[in-house]
């Protein structure tokens, strides 16, 4: 790698990452994206044909965790005991009365978190994007839906979106590129439990394939997205993004790289990088930085440079986790849960800033059967029927595919308490600081979270389950599949760190693409498809200079 041979350098291969390549290099700029993780090879390395398929951690290959740490996570207080977590088999999920963290959820490697994403590909709630202005908490969004609509639609055109003409949010213009995937029979019962209730229940928009597309193949509904697809039809950004800008000949993609430093210029430019490249540190002179880390590594990463465009403070702060709950249960029929899609269907009722009565922010409600994990005989073996002997025999031949489930993401507001700072006493293999994760959830959040549980109970009870057998939430178990907020964009450079454009307020030459720079999380909303439209546009704003 060479100082002048590129126009622009990005650090992070995931959903920013990848997008920001794919505007860069299809409009003709030199691009070098740096990744820190491996490159994964679909049908090689997601094993889902091994007799231990269901056995595998995710991801499993060297190099694609990375190193963070918890601060004490707060104490748990006996009036939410209907809110713990717990299994009728294996018991409590969390002891004691702490909060506790079961992993910083991610993956580093080309494609980042999207590898292991269940695939849905949503829009913002317009109304979500302006929270401070219409409900006086967290913070607005810079931009407005408008300006991220034609991004939004380009994104989809790139992943091959599957999803309805419209949703129940109200805020397509046009249809998705592909049509819907049919709901699963498991879905249907959901679907009629919540037509029961009055509710609505829409096919969920996926960035999964139901017609080939791309030189790619349509799903199997194997319901294995979460250990990444082996048929490379989930559109995660290594099969869609990254592929399309290697494709054009001008992005060079260097993995097993990890940035450990952004060296300060003069005339408030960043003049290069520092990495390490598993054998040596190395530096390197960069015209354009774009940092798409992620939520928790882009501000780790400008901690670790001598708080480089902290002139807000606000790197690492307003640190937003997912507030989630999940209910499971068996229904009296066979339903053939344990294949489909993760989450093919979705109600978006309560997504609105204003739809939980005396809470602000919403959420929504899916099948969770498929990111819980109820797909193979092991984990029902151990989590649903229990025992031993025939006994056991017989009661897995009669359950098996009836686990039914509701799981809910809802808003997750900036609190004084959540951030990610450095740890003063961990460092990793390169010397650095790792990340540590605070994390504090306020009366609102556990509110929102026993609206969520509630709501997930009452569906499952109209669709015909009787009694349930496993619940978690987030409100004992840290959770960070959807995270947010350490950078956010904002108008104000004294309340954020980089403006509508992505850009640093003060650095001119240094740009943020992941979820870090979301001034709030949506009510459920899954971000990946946000942030790909805001890598677009963020493209265009980088070319435009
Ligand atoms: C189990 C699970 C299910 C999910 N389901 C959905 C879903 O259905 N729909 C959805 O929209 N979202 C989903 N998400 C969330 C989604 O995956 C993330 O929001 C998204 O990937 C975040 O994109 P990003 O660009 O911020 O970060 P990432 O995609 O995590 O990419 C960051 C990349 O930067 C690299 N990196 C970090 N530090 C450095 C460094 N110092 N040097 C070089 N490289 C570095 C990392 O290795 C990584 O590859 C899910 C996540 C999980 C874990
Ligand atoms: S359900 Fe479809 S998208 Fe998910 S892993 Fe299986 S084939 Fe891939």
């Amino acid at each position: 790698m060479a100082d002048g041979e590129y126009d622009v350098v990005i650090v992070g291969g995931g959903a920013g990452g990848g997008s920001v390549a794919y505007g860069l290099a299809r409009a003709g700029a030199r691009v070098l994206l740096l990744e820190a993780g491996p490159r994964f090879e679909p049908a090689r390395d997601f094993r889902l044909d091994l007799p231990t398929w269901e056995l595998q951690r995710f991801p499993n290959k060297t190099g694609s965790r990375g190193t963070y740490s918890y601060a004490p996570l707060q104490m748990l207080d006996p009036q939410h005991e209907q809110l713990r977590s717990y299994n009728t088999i294996t018991g409590r999920m969390v002891n004691g009365d702490q909060r506790r963290a079961h992993g910083y959820h991610h993956v580093r490697g080309v494609g980042g978190s999207t590898l292991h994403f269940a695939g849905e590909a949503h829009r913002l709630n317009p109304r979500a994007m302006r929270l401070r202005s219409e409900h006086g908490v967290g913070a607005d969004w810079p931009l407005a839906y408008a300006e991220l609509e034609p991004w939004y639609t380009q994104a989809e055109q790139v992943i091959g979106v599957a999803g309805p003409a419209q949703t129940a949010q109200g805020s397509r213009r046009e249809p998705c590129p592909l049509p819907a995937h049919e709901l699963s029979y498991a879905s249907s019962k959901l679907a009629d439990g919540a037509a029961s209730l009055g509710w609505g229940w829409e096919p969920n928009a996926l960035a999964i394939l139901s017609r080939p597309h791309d030189g790619r193949p349509i799903c199997n509904y194997c319901l294995q997205c979460a250990r990444g697809c082996p048929r490379g039809d989930k559109g995660s950004a290594d099969v869609t993004f990254v592929r399309a800008a290697e494709a054009t000949g001008r992005c060079t993609i260097q993995t097993g790289v990890q940035v450990t430093q952004l060296i300060a210029g003069e005339n408030d430019r960043v003049s290069g990088l520092v990495y390490h490249d598993g054998q040596r540190e190395q530096r390197l002179a960069a015209p354009v930085i774009v940092l798409c880390a992620g939520s928790v590594e882009t501000p780790r990463l400008l901690l670790a440079s001598d708080n480089l465009a902290n002139e807000s403070g606000q790197v690492g702060r307003n640190f937003l986790e997912t507030l989630g709950w999940t209910s499971v249960g068996l229904h009296p029929e066979a339903l053939g849960s344990h294949r489909g899609l993760p989450s093919d269907s979705i109600c978006w009722d309560f997504n609105a800033p204003d739809a939980i009565p005396g809470v602000v922010g919403g959420m929504r409600l899916s099948p969770a059967v498929g990111e819980a994990d109820f797909a193979g005989a092991f984990n029902y073996a151990t989590r649903v029927v229990g025992g031993w002997g025939l006994r056991h025999k017989q009661a897995m031949r009669a359950q098996f595919g009836h686990a039914l489930g509701a799981g809910a993401i809802g808003e997750c507001l900036p609190d004084p308490g959540s951030y990610v700072d450095l740890d003063p006493d961990t460092t990793d293999d390169n010397g650095l600081p790792v990340a540590r994760i605070h994390s504090h959830l306020d009366d609102m959040a556990i509110r929102r979270i026993a609206f969520m549980a509630a709501r997930c109970r009452e569906l499952l009870g109209a669709s015909g389950v009787e009694t349930l057998f496993e619940e978690y939430g987030s409100y004992d178990l840290f959770s960070s599949t959807h995270v947010f907020g350490t950078c956010r964009m904002g108008a104000d450079p004294e309340q954020s760190v980089v403006n509508a454009d992505c850009r640093s307020h003060r650095w001119r030459n240094l740009y943020i693409v992941d979820g870090s720079v979301f001034p709030s999380s949506g009510g459920g909303e899954s971000p990946s498809l946000t942030i790909e439209a805001l890598g677009l546009r963020t493209a265009g704003k980088i070319l435009e200079g």
